[in-house]
């Protein structure tokens, strides 16, 4: 399974990042991936009403914008997000990394690091940063039932809240992977926002915090959501010359609800334009799973 990821995750981004086609040259269907096998449907009917695949589509109207990847904002804004924790040793250390500099983050919390470590969730939320879903147990999403993504997200949602009282009004899915279908569900369910990025260091595959620094400052623009993981040694350790260093260049960090209030719609482009850099990018949206949480985590 592990290996088809990646060849799912560039058909979803070839189709998501696909240019919208003119109206009267209709691009043709993205091909169906090779190896991947389709998303076997809900238990349940999912709402009718599902938003267009492309994350960067606007919404039908009269519904709200729900997906961000990125966000238009007039000023150099940019979120910092980390994902996959709380850890034991890494995020506390992370944490007074923050503090010193002043920035508030976004981080997307595991369920059962949560239940494991409900003390560094309450020191999370006092610190001033904001703190979202990420399921339970970091599976795959995409390709799983409605009543087994509902018990994620619910678990989580609940964990947190008994964790430190504050109810996350946003989700990221591990590796990006979650339909049209259930982002417009989770939407309607738990108010959710699907927060994906825009930048991604590729941290929880090369474990080197020179790489995870320069591609952070290579790939980050304002209005960007910058990817990468609390759980690894090596990504924190990155962090105190990455934030200088983007700091140094003028950039504002918020935390995503923050940044998502900025967000303008964009206004449409005149004729073709050349394809965006998030073509390239888009298809790096997946987080493999290299990083996955064991069901039982020893003690640090
Ligand atoms: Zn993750």
């Amino acid at each position: 399974m592990i290996r088809f990821l990646p060849v799912l995750f560039l058909s979803l981004a070839a189709a998501s990042a696909a240019p919208k086609p003119a109206p009267a040259t209709p691009a043709p269907a993205p091909p169906a991936p090779a190896a991947a096998t389709p998303a076997p449907p809900p238990a349940t009917a999912l709402p009718a009403t599902a938003l267009p695949a492309d994350a960067s589509a606007p919404p039908p109207a009269g519904m709200p914008k729900s997906t961000f990847s990125q966000c238009h904002v007039e000023g150099p804004y940019v979120a910092m997000t980390f994902d996959d924790g709380p850890h034991g040793a890494n995020t506390p250390r992370l944490l007074e990394m923050l503090r010193q500099r002043k920035i508030h983050a976004t981080f997307f919390l595991v369920g059962q690091c949560v239940a494991e470590f409900p003390d560094i969730v309450k020191k999370i939320v006092a610190d001033g940063h904001e703190i979202a879903n990420h399921s339970w147990s970091h599976p795959q999403l995409s390709t799983m039932s409605e009543a087994t993504v509902r018990d994620q997200l619910q678990k989580t949602h609940d964990a947190i809240i008994a964790a430190c009282g504050v109810t996350p009004t946003i989700m990221r899915p591990p590796y990006g992977a979650f339909t049209a279908r259930q982002r417009a569900w989770a939407h309607g369910e738990w108010g959710y926002k699907c927060i994906l990025w825009d930048v991604d260091p590729l941290d929880w595959k090369v474990r080197n915090s020179e790489h995870v620094k320069t591609e952070i400052l290579k790939q980050t623009v304002p209005g960007s959501i910058i990817l990468s993981h609390d759980i690894h040694k090596t990504t924190v350790d990155a962090m105190p010359e990455t934030l200088d260093a983007l700091l140094a260049k003028g950039f504002k960090f918020v935390t995503v609800s923050e940044l998502i209030a900025m967000d303008k719609p964009v206004a449409p482009k005149p004729k073709a334009t050349p394809a965006p850099k998030t073509d390239a990018s888009e298809t790096a949206k997946a987080e493999p799973a290299a990083t996955p949480v064991p069901a039982a985590k020893p003690k640090p």
